[in-house]
């Protein structure tokens, strides 16, 4: 499974972004032919030539590719640009206004929560300001008016903000149902895959710890599976209260992996170990049961263009070889390859 799929929003945005370029490409033209041709607006025409030039060229990039935030952003300023432009030059009866309630749509769509509310702020109190000091209405139409035409505009800001909000909760929810393990929080393979691929592969000094809890059958069978997951619970968080950068992953029962990135074979091999030792001293009271319980590690070192599924290997042999010696203790891969080399 590829966890780009999960990611709906950077696609949600690029489509809008995409077609909305086109759209505001053509209607830009027509408005400018207009503003520059018939009602001689100059100054108006000639920025809607440069926004539909700029909508066209959104458009044509976004075909191929992912949009970039200043795109994005640059298209609503300069939209937000021409339609209070717009007002303040026109007549209110030629209803330009009007296109303001569309902008809140825009923003949350194309540029999410944060900047959606601060543009939708700004836009309502500039577009409030100039209508406000439009003098062609009576004053009790203009009351009127001014309250239609916020609560409008109002009620189509509320609503763009509790979708989007909406959308990323469940994005994210969805997101976590992927690639968190439900029992203990921790990461799952595709997440480790993930954050292998797109945040480690070119560290420096990148080591993984292999950790095996020992004998943890014997736990079930003695205090019964419920005890067993929450010795899990309890051992994800032990585990996580220990590392000061990157995430724990559970990529079996009871067998988990750690990323030090970062790290040279001494003091990734001291870690290790402290973690064994820390663990070994640890009691874990559960259902008035004092359990204590030791784990096996096994660390290798990336070696540059090793696949995560080789690298993975080398810390298992050497977890492998650590349950051989009578578990409870820590060995590398490097020195497993030195004793080979010997024998
Ligand atoms: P070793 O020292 O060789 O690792 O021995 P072990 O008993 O830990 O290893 P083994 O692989 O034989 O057993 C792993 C056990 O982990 C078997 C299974 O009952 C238990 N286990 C796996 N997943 C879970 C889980 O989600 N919850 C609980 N409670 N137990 C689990
Ligand atoms: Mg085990
Ligand atoms: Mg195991």
């Amino acid at each position: 499974m590829d966890i780009g799929a999960l990611r709906g929003t950077q696609a949600l945005r690029n489509n809008v972004l995409k077609w909305m370029g086109f759209c505001l490409g053509v209607l830009a033209g027509i408005f400018a032919g207009f503003n520059l041709f018939i009602n001689d607006f100059f100054v108006l025409g000639a920025l809607e030539v440069v926004f539909a030039s700029f909508c066209f060229y959104i458009f044509f990039y976004t075909r191929k590719r992912n949009g970039h935030l200043w795109q994005s952003l640059t298209l609503c300023v300069f939209l937000s640009l021409l339609i209070t432009l717009g007002t303040y030059l026109s007549d209110i009866k030629s209803l330009l206004f009007i296109w303001t309630c569309s902008l809140p749509v825009l923003f949350y769509l194309l540029l999410g929560k944060q900047y959606g509310k601060v543009l939708s702020l700004v836009v309502a109190l500039l577009q409030g300001g100039i209508l406000l000091t439009k003098s062609s209405l009576e004053p009790l139409n203009s009351i009127n008016f001014l309250l239609n035409f916020s609560f409008t505009y109002i009620s189509i800001w509320a609503v763009s903000h509790t979708f989007e909000n909406s959308r990323a909760e469940y994005g994210k929810r969805l997101e976590n149902l992927a690639l968190l393990d439900p029992l203990t929080g921790a990461g799952n393979r595709l997440a480790m895959t993930h954050y292998f691929e797109v945040e480690l592969k070119n560290k420096n000094g990148l080591f993984i710890l292999m950790l095996d809890l020992d004998y943890f059958k014997n736990i079930n069978d003695q205090y019964g599976h419920d005890v067993g997951d929450r010795i899990l619970i309890e051992v994800t968080s032990f585990f996580r209260q220990r590392i000061s950068k990157g995430y724990i992953f559970r990529i079996g029962g009871e067998e988990f992996a750690i990323f030090l990135p970062d790290s040279d074979p001494q003091s990734a091999y001291d870690f290790a170990d402290m973690l064994r030792e820390q663990l070994s001293t640890t009691i874990h009271n559960i259902d008035e049961e004092a359990i204590n319980l030791t784990i096996s590690i096994g660390v290798a070192c990336y070696m540059p263009n090793q696949t995560l599924k080789n690298f993975i290997k080398c810390a298992d042999d050497a977890l492998y070889q650590a349950k051989q010696q009578g578990r409870n203790r820590v060995v590398t891969a490097y020195e497993l390859s030195q004793q080979n080399k010997a024998s």
